[in-house]
């Protein structure tokens, strides 16, 4: 029989589900709960609980299937990826065929397989569905065609290889049940009982049905009539559910004792028609400067309680919506000494351990000298020492006292100067090392490099001696066995995926190993079950504690926002949905996320403090608004950085308040372990060699300034003028923020289709004036030329052309008809006629850009969008979205017009006998010319706009350029003092309006303490 018992926000069923199952011989019943920490709380009850997975595999055994060959993540991607190519192939994908090599779209297609394999549908009644899916387009008909046979191809391969992925082992559980029920046998259990769900998929839902059939089954789902928009997530299984199951009407306890305010959140949010009450202090709202102030601010207020012994560290939750946007936590609660239930984890991929084996791996495609440099990295790395007791130094020496162009000529030289036997068995297995291989032999390889190198043996004899820490030793024995785990598990999933005999090149199985590497977590440190406890608001059914801080209550952050997906839109899911295919969309992901937030609400009995910070790309929550307007009073609290040696609550804090106020001698008088302590945040504040940026050891400096390279763009040069450690971190150290197609356009590839088009369109009128006249004629034609690269970008994958992008797609017409609307304007104004169009140099060998710069040659290279020319006289345009650089910036961190007019005088007007006279942008945005440069001596084809003829010094004082000398004289300056900093290791944080989401070292950016206000403290007074 089927029991379903509702549970209303802020109540609990777990006491009487216990009580029940506690009755019953043990063994006889079961728990089904969703997390492993309601698990845990069952199990410490003396409940036999499991989550479902389990319950899915004990029914299999129940009914004879002992061994169910399920598959992994990779393993289904390769599947797919196989029928994929053999569909592509055949000639059977004309509409995917395109996006196939784009990113992520193998990864899209596998979780549509996911999704489809979910909603319990088999791939005749996809296709059914499909047929009958009215109001498509032909192009539209033939992707569903296309899904409907990926989707039959890919269960085709399921069951030709007896595996199952997580649906197939649902759907099998539950027709194993259906054949039992058939055949009148009998579970082990009299009674099961689902906790901690708010939803079930199909296939769990039918297994439940069965289930039900052959013996009691107790669902608690979090559901309440009267609250609809609270409930949007489970209202489908509430629906389902309801067709079988009798509804239990207990009276279940109200969970923990809560503050009225709080019970008043509970039980109002969401409800119809509620009347405000005053607020209590039970609940409050912060508003921090950012992320890490919030995270400080959090911090100091639970060691404050703490330290008053008001409150256990147990008794606290801190909740995040996603642990990595917080990742900061565990270093902040170690400063403050709040002990935390919060895993020190870092992933496999980032471990010295993977990271040797990645440059091994790596240096087999390379040849001659980069072959050798790749060595003299691997060598040079620090736990060689321990690997193959290298002394690392002298391997460093070797590599830097001759250039080497063969690395078998570097290894031996190594060998003979150090004498070091497991170098050579290293280089041996190297040799065998094949540019193509299966990913078992592969894997085999490096499982004998782990195994004779006897890592683990070797750190545990140098923890034994004290010659390292244990948080060392636990650093490399994990990463061991991890990756030995790993190169036992990648075979399998390449020989279920179907492609066990496929032979992959070096570099794809490094790439594949990389991949899975960084789902891999490594916990380094045990996990502390005194502490605060830390977790996600996904995680939070049934909990309970004291005080509950919510953090990070941001606009698409929490509620956390998903993109559409970019195979089947939302609008097609919906129109699915009504054809029996229940996918999800992005607006359940909103539906969830009110479910978390509601439980993170509830877990709080005396005190809920909401957290947020707001910056330009988002403001605060939709719930912090919610959660006011409950009440009639509750204020947002602006919290500002504590600044005062008395406040400090930590020694960093402390350390800083010091040397903020020049406390010296303080610092100095402090005991010794803790002035040693605060040491370093000492020599960060100093701006010491070797902290913040500075460079200070030469084979560093050498290897950055290799690194660096002679070939310079605008924008490389305008990265380090802006601030040296984000170029550190984006041209040395090669980060770049992650971009993929997103359904909606980023301004980056919008600004390129823009280019694209206007290139297309002056192309076409070179030489030519605009005139009002042809007004019509040239707009059809600006038209035409849009809708032909529109397409382009589609079919080459750069755009989705979903339902964002209709409407984009309206507003970047508008402005193309506002551009030209302008540049005819500016055509019959003035003599300037476009001469040439998307002008490259300095790449390849033709138009090469030499500059000479203290004895040292560099090369430049880029784009120019636009020549203009009058005459004799040459005037560059290069066209920006939807800002330019101010001309105070000229030639400082505007580097790209003096270039860009010095390689236009060079590689254009000199060889045709004429000056440029300037340069300028062109704002799409604004639809006009801006911040537009001519030199005080240019005589004819001045412009029709204006235009400023002077650069600032350091002290703010304009210098007039008056001609190109004189630019290529300054710009040399500038570029030779660039130079300069970057070769004596200067590439300190300097803070500047781009720190922003896309800087790549945000997240590991110390500006906020070398510079600490950058116009905070200003903006709160
Ligand atoms: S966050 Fe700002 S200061 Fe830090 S590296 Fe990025 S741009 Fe520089």
């Amino acid at each position: 029989m089927l029991h379903l018992l509702c549970v209303p926000a802020g109540c609990s069923a777990s006491s009487d589900f216990f009580a029940k199952a506690l009755q019953q011989e043990y063994g006889r019943s079961m728990l089904v709960t969703s997390s492993t920490v309601l698990v845990q709380k069952a199990r410490m009850q003396g409940v036999n609980a499991v989550n479902f997975d389990y319950l899915a595999n004990a029914v299999l055994r129940r009914c004879g299937r002992l061994h169910v060959r399920r598959i992994s993540r990779k393993a289904q991607e390769l599947i797919v990826g196989n029928i994929l190519q053999a569909l592509q192939e055949q000639g059977r994908l004309p509409y995917f065929e395109k996006l196939i090599a784009k990113k992520g779209f193998l990864r899209s297609v596998t979780s549509l397989m996911d999704q489809l394999g979910s909603c319990g549908v088999t791939p005749d009644e996809i296709a059914d569905a499909f047929a009958h899916w009215d109001g498509r387009s032909g192009s539209y008909r033939q992707k569903d065609r296309e899904s409907a046979e990926l989707y039959r191809e890919y269960i085709r391969y399921l069951i030709a290889h007896d595996v199952y992925d997580v649906a197939g082992m649902y759907r099998l559980a539950a027709e194993k049940l259906e054949t039992l029920i058939q055949a009148e046998g009998a579970l082990q259990w009299d009674t099961l009982f689902f906790m901690g769900f708010y939803q079930f998929d199909a296939w769990q839902l039918s297994i439940i049905r069965s289930l039900s059939r052959l013996c009691d089954v107790w669902i608690a789902l979090p559901y309440e009539a009267v609250r609809p928009e609270l409930y949007g997530a489970t209202e489908f299984t509430y629906g389902d559910l309801m067709r079988q199951a009798v509804l239990e009407q207990v009276t279940l306890p109200a969970g923990p004792q809560r503050k009225p305010s709080l019970q008043h959140l509970v039980s109002t949010l969401r409800a119809p028609e509620i009347k405000p009450v005053p607020a209590d202090s039970a609940i409050e709202i912060w508003q921090t400067e950012d992320r890490q102030e919030e995270m400080r601010a959090v911090l100091r207020d639970i060691k404050k309680l703490l330290r008053g012994q008001t409150v256990k560290a147990d008794e606290v939750a801190v909740v995040v919506r996603r642990m990595e946007d917080y990742s900061g936590l565990r270093a902040l609660c170690d400063e403050y000494g709040i002990p935390a239930q919060l895993r020190g984890s870092a992933t496999l991929a980032a471990n010295p351990v993977f990271r040797c084996i990645v440059t091994l791996l790596s240096s087999v495609s390379l040849h001659g000298r980069e072959q050798a440099d790749a060595w003299s990295d691997l060598l040079a790395q620090p736990l060689q020492r321990i690997a193959l007791g290298l002394p690392t130094q002298i391997a460093t020496e070797i590599a830097n006292a001759h250039y080497y162009t063969d690395c078998k000529t570097f290894v031996t030289e190594a060998l003979q100067k150090t004498g070091c036997t497991p170098l050579q068995d290293l280089w041996q297995t190297f040799t065998e090392l094949k540019p193509e291989a299966t990913v078992e032999e592969y894997c085999e390889k490096i499982l004998g490099i782990l195994s004779v190198a006897e890592l683990k043996v070797k750190a545990g004899q140098l923890y034994k001696e004290g010659q390292i820490t244990l948080t060392g030793f636990k650093n490399i024995a994990c990463a061991h066995d991890a990756l030995t785990l790993l190169l036992q598990s990648l075979p399998q999933d390449y020989l279920a995926g179907g492609c066990g005999n496929k032979k992959l090149s070096c570099a794809l199985f490094t790439e594949a190993l990389t991949e899975k590497a960084e789902g891999i977590s490594l916990n380094l440190q045990p996990e502390n079950q005194e502490g605060i406890t830390v977790l996600s608001a996904v995680n939070l059914e049934e909990a309970a504690f004291r005080q509950v801080y919510v953090l990070g209550l941001r606009e698409h952050e929490f509620p956390l926002f998903k993109h559409e997906n970019w195979l089947y839109s939302d609008r097609e899911r919906a129109d699915l949905t009504a054809l029996g295919i229940g996918l999800p969309s992005s607006a359940d992901g909103y539906r969830e996320d009110i479910r978390f937030f509601a439980n993170a609400c509830a877990a709080a009995s005396e005190r809920l403090v909401l957290t947020f910070f707001t910056d330009d790309e988002q403001g605060a929550s939709p719930y912090i608004a919610e959660v006011q307007s409950l009440f009639t009073d509750l204020k947002i609290q602006v919290k500002k950085p504590e600044r005062e040696i008395a406040d400090s609550l930590s020694i960093r804090e402390l350390e800083l308040a010091l040397a903020r106020e020049g406390q010296a001698d303080f610092l100095r008088q402090l005991a010794e372990g803790i002035t040693e302590a605060g040491g370093s945040d000492r020599k960060r504040l100093t701006n010491e060699t070797g902290w913040n940026g500075n460079l200070g050891d030469p084979e560093l400096l050498r290897q950055v300034e290799r690194q660096i390279g002679d070939r310079f763009s605008a924008s490389k040069l305008e990265t380090y003028r802006g601030c040296p450690f984000r170029f550190l971190v984006s041209y040395v150290w090669q980060q770049q923020p992650a971009e993929e197609v997103e359904e909606d356009m980023d301004p980056v590839r919008r600004g390129s289709l823009l280019h694209k088009v206007l290139e297309k369109f002056i192309s076409n009128h070179l030489g030519e004036p605009l005139q009002t006249s042809r007004q019509e004629e040239l707009q059809a034609e600006l038209d035409r030329l849009f809708s032909e690269t529109w397409h382009e970008f589609a079919e080459q994958g750069q755009l989705y052309a979903g339902d964002f992008w209709q409407h984009d797609k309206e507003q970047q017409r508008l402005l193309l008809q506002q551009w030209l609307h302008k540049e005819i304007a500016y055509s019959e104004a003035g003599s300037l006629r476009p001469a040439y169009t998307e002008m490259e140099f300095g790449r390849g060998s033709t138009n090469l850009m030499p500059l000479e710069i203290n004895g040292r040659r560099i090369f430049l290279n880029g784009k120019i969008d636009r020549i203009d020319r009058a005459g004799n006289s040459f005037y560059i345009t290069d066209y920006k979205s939807s800002q330019a650089p101010k001309k105070a910036d000229f030639l400082d961190t505007n580097l790209q017009l003096p270039l860009y007019i010095l390689a236009a005088d060079r590689l254009v007007a000199a060889k045709e006998g004429g000056t440029v006279t300037g340069g300028g942008y062109y704002v799409l945005k604004d639809g006009e010319r801006k911040e537009s440069f001519l030199f005080v001596n240019a005589q004819d084809g001045k412009p029709p706009w204006q235009t400023y003829s002077e650069m600032q010094d350091e002290d703010g004082n304009k210098i007039p350029v008056t001609d190109i000398t004189v630019l290529q004289e300054k710009t040399e300056q500038v570029l030779a003092d660039t130079l300069r900093c970057m070769g004596q290791g200067g590439f300190r944080p300097t803070h500047t309006d781009k720190c922003d989401a896309y800087c790549p070292a945000a997240k590991i950016c110390r500006y906020r303490i070398l510079q600490p206000d950058p116009g905070g403290e200003e903006r709160h007074e």
